[in-house]
C-alpha cells in the first residue's frame, strides 16, 4: 500500500475506534437511566402522567445516596471548619434580592431556534459542542501519537509543538473567545453570524435555517398573597447563594464571626433552562451546596487557590480516579467576578461542569446594601477599619455529583466462570444501604439470628433484610444496589456465633465472630477515613 494508503487506512481506523467509543459512551448512559430506575433510585416526576421535562424524583435508594452526598459535602465544609457555618435560608425571598443581584436584568441564556425542525436550543451550547467536536479531533491526534511514540510519548510537548493540534486550538481559542465578547456586549447578531459562518446544522435534523438569537430570563416566578391587588410577583430562588448573602450581617454579628469566615447551605434551587436534556445533568428543579467565604479585599486570590486545591482534592478523596477531574479556567467571566473556574468530571457524555468556584469580588453585598439602603459592612478589630468583604464562592450541584457517583460506579464486570455481573461500585461511604444481612434458610432459627443482627447493626448503619431465592441471587441483588456488603447467617451461626462476610468489589468472603461486624463495617464506611485523605 502507498504511504497515502496508509494514511488513508489510519485514517479510518481511528475514527472507527473514536465512533465505537461514542457509541460505548452512549449505551454507557442508557445503561445509568435504566439501572437508576430499576434499583430505585431515581425515578422521573409524576410518571403516571408521562412525567415532567427535566424534573426526577429520588427513589428509596436514591434519597439515601442523595442523602449521604450532602452529608459528606457538609461534614468536610462546616463540621470540619471551625470558621464556617452553616444556614438554611427559605426558597422565596424578597423580590429586590434579585434585582440588586441582577437576575431580573441578567440571569438569561441565549436561545436560538431552527425554524425546519422548531426545535429550540441554546446558542452558547450549539457553539461550545462545535468547539468540543474540534477537541475530539486534538484527542484524536494524542491518542494516535501516543501510540506511534509509545513510552518517549510527552502529550504537553505534542500539544504545544504539533502544527495540526496547535491550529484546532487556536481555533477554538479564536471561537470562543468571540463568542464570550459578543454575549457580554449582547451582540446577539454576532452570535447568530458565529453558528452561521460555522454552519453549524441543527444536530438532530441537521437544518442551518436559524432564527435570530434572543435572549430568555431563566427564572420561575409566582403570586406572593391571596388577593389581586396585594398579591406581589417572587421569584423562585436560581441560586442558593443569595439567601447567604442577605443573612451575611446576621450570622456574622450573631457567631461573632471573624473574617475570614465561611456560611455554607444546601437547598432547592430552580431554573427554567431552555435545553434541558441529559437526565438529572441539566434539570428545572435541582439542589446546590454553595459555601460563599467572606475574606479581607486583596486576599481574594489567594483564597481562590486554596478553595480550588481543597475542592478538587474533595472530589478525589471518594476514589473516583484522580484523571476524571479537570479545572476549567473562565475567560469569560460572569458580572459579578474576577476569577471563576469550574472542576469538571468525565459524565459518560464527556468532561462537563460539576462545580464552579468563583471569586465574586464584592459585588453582592455593595448590591444588597444599595437596594436595602442597610450597610453590610464588617468591622475589623485588628486594623480598625470597616469594609465590605470579598466573597470566594464554591457552588457544587447535588444532581450533578449525584449522576457523577452514580455513573462512574456502574459497571458490567466479566467474571472467571464466563458469567458476568453487573455492580454499583458506589464509594462506601456513600452508599444507600451498608450492609445486607441473609438467612441461608428460612428454617432451622436462622431467619431469627439474621433479624437480631439487623437489630443490633441498625442504631449505626442502614442495612437491609434479604430471605428470598438462593444466596447467589441475593448477593447480586444487592451488587447492583450498591451494597458494600453481605452478611450470610447459616447453621455455624447457631454453633459458634460466627458468619460470613462478603466484600461487594472483592467478593472475598472472610468468616468472623458476630461481634466483630460493626467495626469490619465501620471501617469502611466511616466518613472520618475518607476525609482524612483531604
Ligand atoms: P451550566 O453552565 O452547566 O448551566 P452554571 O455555570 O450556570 O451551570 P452555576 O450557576 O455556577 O452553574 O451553579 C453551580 C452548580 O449548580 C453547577 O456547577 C452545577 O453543578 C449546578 N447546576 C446549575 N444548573 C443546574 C441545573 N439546571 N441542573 C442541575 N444542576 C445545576
Amino acid at each position: 500500500m502507498n504511504k497515502v494508503g496508509v494514511i488513508f487506512l489510519e485514517k479510518f481506523l481511528y475514527s472507527c475506534i473514536f465512533a465505537k467509543i461514542m457509541a460505548q459512551k452512549e449505551d454507557q448512559f442508557k445503561k445509568v437511566l435504566s439501572h437508576a430506575k430499576e434499583y430505585g433510585y431515581i425515578f422521573q416526576s409524576s410518571e403516571i402522567y408521562d412525567g415532567l421535562s427535566a424534573v426526577y424524583d429520588y427513589a428509596q435508594n436514591g434519597v439515601e445516596l442523595k442523602k449521604n452526598i450532602r452529608d459528606y459535602w457538609w461534614k468536610s465544609m462546616v463540621q470540619m471548619h471551625q470558621n464556617i457555618v452553616g444556614l438554611d435560608a427559605s426558597i422565596l425571598m424578597h423580590p429586590t434580592t434579585w434585582k440588586a443581584s441582577g437576575h431580573v436584568d441578567a440571569f438569561n441564556d441565549p436561545l436560538i431556534d431552527n425554524k425546519d425542525s422548531k426545535k429550540r436550543y441554546r446558542a452558547d451550547v450549539l457553539i461550545e459542542d462545535y468547539c468540543a467536536k474540534i477537541e475530539g479531533k486534538i484527542n484524536k491526534e494524542v491518542a494516535k501519537a501516543s501510540k506511534r511514540f509509545g513510552d518517549a510519548f510527552n502529550k504537553e510537548e505534542f500539544l504545544s509543538t504539533n502544527g495540526r493540534v496547535v491550529g484546532y486550538q487556536e481555533k477554538i481559542k479564536t471561537i470562543l473567545s468571540r463568542m464570550g465578547a459578543s454575549l457580554e456586549k449582547e451582540d446577539l447578531k454576532d452570535v447568530k453570524a458565529l453558528i452561521e459562518e460555522l454552519e453549524i446544522s441543527d444536530p438532530l435534523t441537521g437544518s442551518k435555517n436559524w432564527t435570530d438569537v434572543k435572549q430568555f430570563n431563566l427564572m420561575f416566578d409566582t403570586q406572593l398573597g391571596a388577593s389581586a391587588e396585594s398579591s406581589m410577583k417572587v421569584y423562585l430562588r436560581p441560586e442558593t447563594a443569595q439567601g447567604i448573602f442577605v443573612n451575611f450581617l446576621n450570622v456574622q454579628k450573631t457567631g461573632r464571626m471573624k473574617i475570614p469566615f465561611g456560611i455554607a447551605q444546601t437547598g432547592k434551587a430552580f431554573r427554567n433552562e431552555i435545553v434541558a436534556r441529559q437526565f438529572i445533568f441539566r434539570m428545572r428543579e435541582f439542589e446546590q451546596m454553595e459555601m460563599q467565604f467572606f475574606v479581607k479585599p486583596g486576599t481574594q486570590k489567594d483564597w481562590y487557590e486554596h478553595w480550588k486545591e481543597t475542592r478538587l482534592k474533595w472530589h478525589k478523596s471518594l476514589g473516583m480516579g484522580d484523571e476524571n477531574y479537570r479545572f476549567h479556567d473562565h475567560d469569560k467571566l460572569a458580572h459579578y467576578a474576577d476569577a471563576a473556574s469550574d472542576i469538571e468530571f468525565n459524565f459518560p457524555f464527556g468532561f462537563k461542569e460539576l462545580e464552579g468556584i468563583h471569586s465574586r469580588t464584592d459585588f453582592d453585598l455593595k448590591a444588597h446594601e444599595e437596594y436595602s439602603g442597610k450597610k453590610l459592612q464588617y468591622f475589623d478589630h485588628e486594623d480598625n477599619s470597616s469594609y465590605t468583604p470579598y466573597v470566594v464562592e464554591t457552588s457544587i450541584g447535588l444532581d450533578r455529583m449525584f449522576l457523577a457517583v452514580f455513573s462512574n460506579s456502574l459497571v458490567e464486570e466479566e467474571l472467571e466462570n464466563n458469567t458476568t455481573r453487573t455492580v454499583l461500585k458506589l464509594p462506601a461511604v456513600l452508599a444507600p444501604t451498608k450492609a445486607a444481612v441473609f438467612p441461608l434458610l428460612k428454617k432451622d432459627g436462622l431467619p431469627e439470628v439474621a433479624r437480631q443482627i439487623i437489630e443490633d447493626l441498625k442504631w449505626d448503619f442502614n442495612v437491609f433484610y434479604d430471605e428470598k431465592d438462593a444466596v447467589g441471587k441475593r448477593y447480586r441483588r444487592q451488587d447492583a444496589a450498591g451494597t458494600p456488603y453481605c452478611i450470610t447467617v447459616d447453621h455455624e451461626t447457631i454453633e459458634n456465633n460466627t458468619v460470613t462476610i462478603r466484600h461487594r468489589d472483592t467478593m472475598k468472603q472472610q468468616r468472623v465472630h458476630i461481634s466483630e461486624l460493626k467495626e469490619i463495617i465501620n471501617k469502611e464506611v466511616d466518613a472520618k477515613n475518607w476525609l482524612t485523605k483531604i
